[in-house]
């Protein structure tokens, strides 16, 4: 992955020189060497910040959105799954096509941060990395740091639809990591939709009884895009503040329903709750019904296919209920 990070690093100093962009959003160094963190480089000379390795898990697309009032144009790092949510933001109208340029990554594929964490010494520095079919190699200055697929993969990257950008104007790497078939068929929710009514509920109650209310899921989402959002409001007072079961409920459901078929499976949600909730089954068995039902692919996907709730067609299957 060495040569991908020099790549990023050469072609955002040769854009910030040139004035073809005035600011990168790419991955830095993380408050200890198991993590990454996103950085904001507008210096050409500060470029050697810019790390690319399988501690970049997060997706730094929902940055745009924060930065969507930036005077100049904006150059962003992204990895296959991310690339969907810039295609979702661009679609939804939230950025300009010529304001950003894309320097996607054929992603070799992540590593849990809980096994980067139990294995790589916080004080170890990982000066080189690679991904094959037998796993992530790291030489880190404390040595040679190995992980099976089968332990460090992200779950996510199991179930990659993608690991190629969908869209790019500098693309960095040659192969991405290529997913199993069989992980592809949301195997994981259809073996939760086939469960009884009552387990299903347990199964989700459980988790929701537990949520904190926190929003870091909202905030980190690309698709969470409104202006103002319903669950901020006091007047009307959509959804009570008050953390318990019910309410909580309510807050998955209607912010399920408001990313439906803007959800690009992108796991921030995920990987942000400080709860661990299965965010992702929730959202993905939303995408499965929308693909079943509409044929729609997966939401970001594709630049020029419409999102599938965002038009209507006289031939839309309708509830017989
Ligand atoms: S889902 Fe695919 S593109 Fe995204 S991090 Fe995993 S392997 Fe990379
Ligand atoms: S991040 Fe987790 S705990 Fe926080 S609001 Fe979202 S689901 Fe609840
Ligand atoms: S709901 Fe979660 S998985 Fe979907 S786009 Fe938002 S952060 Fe990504």
């Amino acid at each position: 992955m060495k040569g991908i990070e020099e790549q990023i690093r050469a072609t955002s100093s040769q854009l910030l020189a040139t004035g073809d962009v005035q600011m990168v959003i790419g991955y830095g160094a993380g408050s200890d060497n198991t993590k990454t963190m996103p950085v904001f480089i507008k210096r050409a000379e500060d470029v050697g910040k810019l790390v690319f390795n399988p501690l970049c898990v997060s997706n730094l697309a929902n940055y745009l959105l924060q930065w969507k009032n930036f005077e100049g144009k904006i150059a962003i790092v992204v990895k296959g799954c991310d690339s969907r949510s810039i295609i979702r933001l661009l679609q939804d109208k939230q950025i300009e096509r010529e304001k950003i340029i894309v320097l996607g990554v054929s992603c070799p594929g992540q590593l849990k941060s809980g096994q980067a964490e139990a294995k790589i010494p916080a004080d170890a520095v990982v000066s080189e990395a690679a991904v094959d079919n037998s796993g992530f190699k790291l030489q880190t200055s404390g040595g040679l740091i190995t992980f099976s697929l089968d332990e460090g993969l992200l779950e996510k990257c199991r179930q990659c639809e993608s690991s190629r950008p969908v869209i790019s104007d500098h693309l960095f790497g040659e192969k991405g990591f290529e997913a199993d078939k069989a992980d592809l068929q949301f195997n994981d929710v259809a073996a939760l939709e086939g469960a009884p009514l009552e387990e299903k509920s347990s199964y989700w109650d459980k988790y929701f009884e537990r949520c904190l209310r926190c929003y870091a899921c909202r905030n980190s989402c690309p698709a969470c895009s409104c202006r103002e959002c319903v669950f901020d409001m006091v007047e009307p007072d959509w959804v009570a503040k008050t953390v318990n079961l019910s309410d909580n409920s309510a807050f998955h459901l209607i912010r399920a329903f408001h990313v439906a078929g803007r959800c690009t499976d992108c796991g921030e949600c995920e990987r942000v709750c400080p709860a661990d909730i299965p965010l992702r089954t929730l959202n993905r068995k939303i995408i499965k019904d929308i693909k079943e039902l509409f044929g729609a692919p997966m939401p970001g996907s594709d630049l020029e296919a419409l999102p599938a709730l965002s038009f209507y067609a006289v031939n839309d299957p309708e509830s017989q209920n």
